[in-house]
């Protein structure tokens, strides 16, 4: 085991708290397995050179919202469609790039989302 500090938002550090209470485990333990599952999801992306084509989704208020992503990264999107689903913008991307600019935009799109999950097709 190996300790370090981490600052989260506060409603990410409420939900692992809550997380950690529905379950009975530590606040630790909630985070490290959420690490964990972040660190196999990128384990497709580990060559930095690799081409990268996946979906990426994105629920959030408006599509406005992911607007200047959409611009900033329009190379390495090949399609979107927009819809909406229970009051809320759900956006999908098909993407791709190379794995370190398909990781920028999935993060970018996902500081603007209320969620976001990329899922690499090859
Ligand atoms: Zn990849
Ligand atoms: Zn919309």
């Amino acid at each position: 085991m190996k300790r370090f500090g981490v600052s989260l938002p506060k409603e990410v550090a409420e939900a692992v708290e809550s997380i950690a209470a529905e379950l009975g485990v530590t606040r630790s333990e909630v985070v490290a397995n959420a690490v964990q599952a972040y660190l196999e999801s990128r384990r497709g992306h580990a060559e930095p050179s690799h081409q990268c084509l996946g979906v990426l989704m994105a629920l959030s208020n408006s599509f406005s919202d992911l607007s200047d992503v959409v611009e900033r990264h329009k190379e390495a999107i090949l399609a979107y469609t927009h819809l909406h689903v229970e009051g809320k913008c759900l956006t999908i991307f098909v993407v791709r790039g190379d794995g370190p600019q398909v990781e920028r935009l999935s993060m970018e799109v996902s500081k603007r989302s209320h969620t976001a999950r990329y899922v690499p097709l090859v």
